[in-house]
This record gives C-alpha cells, sequence and structure tokens, in this order.
C-alpha cells in the first residue's frame, strides 16, 4: 500500500468510526441482552438500511452497479470498526459478500437491475443453499432436483444448515437439474423466492441454545427461467465464484475482535504471575498473529491462489484459537465468568465447521500450500 493509499484509508477509518459512534442504535448499545428475539430482528434489519443511507453497502462493490467501489483494505478496516462499536450483525451478508459479486461475474443485465438494489439497500435478505443432509464438504454431491416445467424448474428437495433462511427473501440455490449428466455438469444456480407456497423453514436449535440456521424443505416450488443464475449445468462453475468470495478476511477480523474481547477478559481473570496467567499470554501473542494474518491477506487480494492459500490458514488458525481459549478458560474460571464461557465454549464448537471445515482447510494447505500429491 502506498503512503497516499494508507493516508486515504485512515481518513476513511476516521469517518467511519465518527458515523459507527452517532448510527448504532442506543437501545442495542444500551439493552441488547433484554431484548426479545423480534425486536433484535428489527434491529439486525434496520441496520442493513442504515449502512446503505450511510454510504456503508457494498464497500468494495463497483460503482456502476451501485457499490462504493472501494477495496477489500476499507471493507475489513469497516468490520473491525463496527465489531468494535458493537454494531449489529445485519442480515446482508450472504446477499452483499456472496450474491452481488456472482450476480456481477454471471448474472444477465435484468438480474443485476432486480436484484442489486434490494440487495445493498437491505430491503432483501438471502440466505445460502447449498448444504444437504449428503452433500456439505463433498458440494458436487447436492441432491435437491430442479425439475425442467415449461420455462421454468420445479423444485424438490431439502437443505440444511442454511443461515437467515428463516428472514431471507431469496435463496442463492444449488440445484442437481440434470439426473443423467455427469459429475460437475448435473447442477445449475437459481434465484429461488424462499416467500412462496412449498418452502417450509424448521429453525435448529444449536448446543449453546442459539439457533443460526435451519433446516428448509422444498416441495414442487417454482423457479423460472430468467431466474436460473449462469447457464443450466453450470451450477459448478457459478458455485466456486461464491466460494471464492466467502472472502476469508472479513470474518477473520470480525472474529478477531470478538475474540480479543474473550482474550482480554481471560487475562483479566488469570492472577499475574501463576501459570494460567502464562498460558493466557500465549493465546494473547497467538490472537496477535491472527490480526497479522489478516493484514497479509488484504494484501494479496489481487492474487487469487495466495488469496485462498493465505485465508485457509487464517480460517485454521483463529477457529482453533477461539476453542482451545474457551476450553481453557471454562474449567477454572471465576464463578462470575462461568456462564460466558460455557455460552463461548458451545458456540465456538461451530467455528472449524462452517465456511470450510479445518480438514477441508488442512487438506487445501496441504495441495496448494505444501503441493503433497492427493
Ligand atoms: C454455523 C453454521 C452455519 C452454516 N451456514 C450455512 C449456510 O448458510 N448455507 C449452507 O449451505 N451451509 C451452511 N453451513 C454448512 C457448512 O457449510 C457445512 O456444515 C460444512 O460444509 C461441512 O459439511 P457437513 O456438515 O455436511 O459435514 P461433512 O462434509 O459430512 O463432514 C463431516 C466430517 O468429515 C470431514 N471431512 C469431509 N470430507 C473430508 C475430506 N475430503 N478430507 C478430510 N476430512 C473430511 C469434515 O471436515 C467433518 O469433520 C453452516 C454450518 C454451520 C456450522
Amino acid at each position: 500500500m502506498t503512503p497516499s493509499e494508507r493516508g486515504e484509508l485512515s481518513r476513511f477509518s476516521d469517518d467511519a468510526e465518527q458515523w459507527l459512534a452517532d448510527a448504532v442504535p442506543e437501545r442495542w448499545r444500551s439493552q441488547r441482552n433484554s431484548l426479545s428475539p423480534a425486536e433484535v430482528t428489527e434491529v439486525r434489519r434496520e441496520w442493513d438500511k442504515q449502512l446503505y443511507r450511510g454510504g456503508y453497502a457494498g464497500l468494495s462493490l463497483p460503482r456502476e452497479y451501485g457499490g462504493q467501489g472501494m477495496g477489500l483494505a476499507e471493507e475489513v478496516a469497516f468490520h473491525e470498526l463496527a465489531a468494535r462499536a458493537h454494531a449489529p450483525e445485519g442480515f446482508g451478508r450472504i446477499g452483499k459478500i456472496l450474491t452481488a459479486p456472482t450476480l456481477i461475474a454471471h448474472g444477465t443485465p435484468d438480474q443485476q437491475a432486480r436484484f442489486l438494489p434490494g440487495i445493498l439497500s437491505g430491503e432483501d435478505v438471502w440466505c445460502q443453499g447449498f448444504s444437504e443432509p449428503g452433500a456439505g464438504s463433498d458440494l458436487a454431491s447436492v441432491s435437491t432436483t430442479a425439475r425442467r416445467d415449461g420455462n421454468g424448474y420445479r423444485v424438490t428437495g431439502q437443505k440444511i444448515w442454511t443461515s437467515f433462511a428463516d428472514v431471507a427473501d431469496r435463496s442463492l440455490f444449488l440445484a442437481r437439474t440434470d439426473p443423467d449428466a455427469r459429475r460437475y455438469r448435473n447442477l445449475s444456480m437459481l434465484l429461488l423466492d424462499m416467500k412462496q407456497p412449498g418452502v417450509t423453514v424448521r429453525p435448529i436449535k444449536q448446543i449453546s441454545g442459539t439457533s443460526h440456521f435451519a433446516e428448509v424443505f422444498f416441495e414442487d416450488v417454482w423457479v423460472g427461467e430468467e431466474d436460473r443464475l449462469g447457464g443450466e449445468g453450470e451450477g459448478w462453475k457459478v458455485a466456486m465464484t461464491v466460494l471464492q468470495n466467502e472472502r476469508g478476511a472479513i470474518e477473520g477480523i470480525t472474529r478477531y475482535v470478538e475474540m480479543r474481547g474473550d482474550m482480554d477478559l481471560l487475562l483479566r481473570c488469570c492472577a499475574a504471575g501463576t501459570e494460567r496467567a502464562a498460558v493466557a499470554e500465549q493465546f494473547d501473542v497467538r490472537l496477535e498473529l491472527v490480526r497479522w494474518q489478516v493484514s497479509k491477506a488484504v494484501e494479496l487480494v489481487d492474487d487469487p491462489v495466495a488469496f485462498a492459500r493465505a485465508t485457509s490458514v487464517l480460517k485454521v488458525t483463529w477457529s482453533e484459537l477461539w476453542q482451545e481459549m474457551t476450553e481453557f478458560a471454562i474449567v477454572g474460571s471465576c464463578p462470575e465468568h462461568q456462564a460466558h464461557w460455557r455460552h463461548q465454549y458451545l458456540e465456538t464448537r461451530a467455528s472449524s465447521i462452517y465456511s470450510g471445515s479445518s480438514e477441508i482447510q488442512r487438506n487445501i494447505m496441504a495441495e496448494r500450500v505444501l503441493g503433497l500429491p492427493k
């Protein structure tokens, strides 16, 4: 980054920090833990709209598509500041980070005109309908079918672990359109309307008591041909664009800030000079390594292969560190914080599974970083 780019980034960050200080809703700041689930949903939906009004939606999307035309560095800086300001997490993540860049890469002008404005303004919430009971790491095994019917498709099957399914208007949806075609040529990407008859969403309660995702059933659900993203049978190619856009650096920085809060608490909980304090200090050093890895990933964003390698290492580093930290904290922590650590311990179990499990990330590192044979 040149000195002038650094100056611009610093000015952007100052403005964003000021905006966040004014924009984060007071009731979220002061009464967050006493809000009902319906009120939390309301705050999160409104937050997406506030981001748009403030000019902070689609920071790294090109201007001609309604974005702000900035880079990943600004996007990461904003997410870090928002997490530090305890801003609500909106519902726009799948729409803005995954769907919008994929629409720009593969969509028709009509699809871009119909869907991008709603994604950016926060009016439309999107979910990602990829995983199924028999297809997770092995995504190409998706078996939900989209059967040809006139000028569209009838979709039947089941998705699982779908984040935001209970509030989503649309799904970026991978389905099998040709039961006879060979693997990787038998899938299509659909932009499926979640608010139609035949779609049944059943939230799944997680081990921590929260409910981040749902199982979703589809019975003869209609998708018009104009809502197929990319060609028929080209769903795998489109899915690869989606996965490339998972943008591990944004997730990495958000988690870093959350983990920093846990880390500061852990350091306060361990009496100075004890063996526990020494272990906590080691965690602290490893956490700063996460921050450094985020910066390295941002520098590599224009080199897709190096960026994918960097974000795989980053994902494994933060997710496993967080699990180790909470595992350490839950045993022997002061009674005052027991409930917090119990919750965090359970909540972090999922972190080494979503956005590609640790085993899958290690496969990527073995093959693409170390060059080991498959
Ligand atoms: C909180 C959360 C949110 C999620 N949100 C979404 C969402 O919005 N949309 C969506 O589509 N999905 C979502 N998922 C699903 C997620 O993408 C999958 O759980 C993940 O891809 C793993 O798939 P699976 O659960 O089917 O496990 P499997 O793929 O069955 O894996 C089981 C175990 O085997 C290991 N394994 C599998 N293949 C290999 C291999 N080749 N080599 C070594 N080990 C292997 C895995 O690492 C894992 O430990 C979410 C998951 C979580 C936990």
